[in-house]
């Protein structure tokens, strides 16, 4: 199977020629038609899989065509991933970055353990895609720098390392705030019950991935 074979735009296929991949991954090819119909996705995947690509490239073409039909005004959070770690903050960030390179759209990340100003300031000019791992997204949530009242998109990226580090009261609060109309996606290497009780209270119908 080609990219050029997943219905994805121009600009898309063009960076990802530039990245030097040529052909989809597994959980790639399974994942991005699913994405692209709106659907809700469960996926059993461990990192090293390509799953990072296959969030990012459905997720940029969505916020693409959606970018390409608005009147502009200011930039919302539209897409929101949470992440254990601010290592895999920061790798799916530079993904974001790189498919999206020959598009509009404007990502940044946010992790703890540092001053937030630049974090904050860059909030403030507007991003589409918001990469935070659960604390200080909370943080700047309750001293209202950020509102999720516009994602459409949301990731939970390695759920079961996310409990295991204790963040599961966090990950509940922060799913309160988002809007109830919304496409989902949960990525975990291992679906222990704990785990798949949270992904049943986050997804709606979703397909299911497993790698
Ligand atoms: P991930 O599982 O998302 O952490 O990705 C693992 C590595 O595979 C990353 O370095 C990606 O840049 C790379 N990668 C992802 N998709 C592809 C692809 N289709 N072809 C070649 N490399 C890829």
């Amino acid at each position: 199977m080609q990219f050029s074979e997943l219905s994805l735009i121009d600009p898309i296929l063009k960076a990802l020629t530039e990245e030097g991949y040529t052909n989809p991954t597994p959980i790639q090819e399974k994942a991005i038609p699913i994405l692209l119909s709106r659907r809700d996705l469960l996926g059993c995947a461990q990192t090293g899989t390509g799953k990072t690509a296959a969030f990012a490239i459905p997720i940029l073409q969505l916020l693409s065509e959606e970018r390409s039909k608005s009147t502009g005004g200011p930039r919302r959070i539209k897409t929101l991933i949470l992440t254990p770690t601010r290592e895999l903050a920061i790798q799916i960030a530079e993904s974001f970055t790189a498919y999206g390179r020959h598009l509009n759209i404007r990502n940044t990340v946010i992790f703890g353990g540092v001053s937030q100003h630049s974090q904050v300031n860059t909030l403030k000019a507007g991003v589409d895609v918001l990469i935070a791992t659960p604390g200080r997204l909370l943080d700047l949530m309750n001293q209202g720098f950020i509102s999720l009242r516009d994602v459409q998109f949301f990731v939970l990226d390695e759920a079961d390392r996310m409990l295991d580090m204790g963040f599961i009261h966090d990950v509940k609060k922060v799913i309160t705030k988002l809007p109830t109309h919304r496409q989902s996606l949960f990525f975990s290497a291992t679906m222990p019950p704990d785990v798949a009780k949270l992904a049943d209270t986050i997804l709606n119908n979703p397909a299911k991935v497993e790698v």
